[in-house]
């Protein structure tokens, strides 16, 4: 095919890609019938799988009522009751929500309440906190949290400093010693005692792109009670990490202290829309309730609140409170924690690791963290042959299943990850 499309992340702007047809559950089928499991749920967006009916319909209902409306001045159903609902959903009282388009902006819109917020009070706070190997979108501001890295080569002179602390990583299942925690919690407090910083941004318990890190809650517990004592606002970026995909409704639900502030995306419309929301504590809104134009939020796009991704975000939220939806979770989770402990127990060189449905493991990892690794073509090519779409982080190998696969076919793929590893020249 002679396509004009530049594609994302493709070296050589693209050329080679395969034609999907169709999408059903865990499956995507190609122009030429092939049927690929989807072992990482297209980006990690599409918790219920492929072409749900139950979304599409909803979709298609409201297409037929409102499509979109313009959102200073106007409100519609479906995002006044996305909002509430997921105000319900995430624990804690968080207390406002605000819509925008995908992850980036989420981000892009909590660091812009947080830095508006200290402005509006006065304060000169100027320097924001984050983690070594984080990554939170591909907009400048997004990227300026991020880890530098390939990725951002290109713009490091006109991305914002910041101060960067390393997470002590684990296995995601907690068992390491808190004695090495003492260190990295010292050097996070010598950054927020100057009292400067305006605000932490993390993602919670798994750096997704930055290769499936985890690391343990308690930390990041301490780290959000640390930075609150120094009036640094907490984002936390579960835009990965959010519905379900840590085994409970959000990383936040895993922990004992809550953010100021948490960005929402991916799995929110299941795959089907593009939406991001950024969601906060009453206490954030407050200085811009000023009728002053000067104490305004001066963020929005022009597809902001979009009905049919509210829509689909509802419609995702009720497949969540099916009966059934519970246990075969719970299946996933299990089912990936029995492989991680094959996996440990066959190749703990690996670094396997694994928290409520994801799993992860680093080859090579003397390499260290390499997105560029040669052998994230090698692994790709491998399961690809095999219809199965692995998409490796470099040499981080991992699998983020959509909820509805069955178990006998993440099984079928757990072996084919054995397989792989058995391979005699690995
Ligand atoms: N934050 C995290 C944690 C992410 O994983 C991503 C996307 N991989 C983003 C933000 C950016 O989201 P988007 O690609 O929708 O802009």
């Amino acid at each position: 095919m002679d396509s004009k499309i530049w594609h994302p992340y493709t070296p050589g702007i693209g050329g080679k890609e395969i034609q999907i047809e169709s999408g059903t559950g865990a499956y995507l089928i190609t122009k030429d019938g092939r049927k690929i499991l989807d072992a990482i749920s297209s980006w990690w967006v599409n918790v219920h799988g492929h072409g749900h009916p139950y979304i599409a319909e909803a979709i298609g209902n409201q297409a037929k009522k409102l499509e979109q409306v313009i959102f200073a001045g106007f409100t519609h159903k479906p995002a006044e009751d996305l909002a509430s609902r997921i105000l319900d959903f995430l624990p804690g009282k968080m207390g406002r929500v605000f819509f925008s388009d995908n992850g980036s902006t989420a981000i892009e819109v909590a660091l812009k309440m947080a830095l508006q917020f200290h402005h509006l009070s006065g304060k000169r706070r100027n320097k924001v906190v984050a983690l070594h190997n984080a990554y939170h979108g591909d907009t400048f501001g997004a990227m300026a949290v991020g880890a530098r890295s390939t990725f951002s080569e290109a713009f490091k002179d006109w991305l914002f400093e910041v101060d960067f602390i390393m997470p002590p990583y684990s296995n995601g299942q907690d068992s390491e010693n808190e004695a090495d925690w003492a260190k990295s919690l010292a050097l996070a407090e010598a950054q927020l005692c100057s009292n400067d910083v305006a605000a932490l941004i993390v993602e919670p318990l798994v750096q997704g792109a930055g290769g499936m890190l985890m690391y343990p809650k308690a930390w990041l517990d301490q780290l959000i009670t640390m930075a609150k004592r120094y009036g640094t606002i907490v984002i936390l970026d579960e835009v990965f990490t959010g519905f379900y995909r840590t085994g409970k409704p959000f990383s936040t639900s895993h922990l004992s202290q809550l953010p100021d502030i948490i960005c929402l995306s991916k799995g929110l419309t299941a795959g089907f829309l593009p939406m991001g929301l950024t969601v906060c504590q009453e206490f954030i809104a407050k200085p811009f309730y000023d009728s002053d134009y000067k104490t305004t939020l001066y963020h929005g796009h022009s597809f902001t609140a979009n009905p049919l991704a509210c829509a689909a975000a509802l419609a995702s939220l009720d497949l969540f409170e099916l009966p059934d939806f519970q246990p075969k979770l719970n299946e996933i989770v299990a089912s990936q924690f029995s492989f991680y402990k094959i996996l440990l127990a066959r190749f703990p060189q690996f670094l396997p690791r694994n928290i409520g449905t994801v799993l992860a493991l680093t080859l090579r990892p003397n390499d260290g963290l390499d997105y560029t690794h040669s052998i994230r073509k090698r692994i790709y090519d491998y399961f690809i042959e095999r219809n199965l779409l692995v998409r490796p982080i470099g040499n981080v190998l991992y699998l983020v299943p959509p909820y509805c696969i069955e178990i006998e076919d993440l099984t079928n793929l757990q072996n084919e990850v054995l397989q792989f590893l058995n391979s005699p020249d690995l």
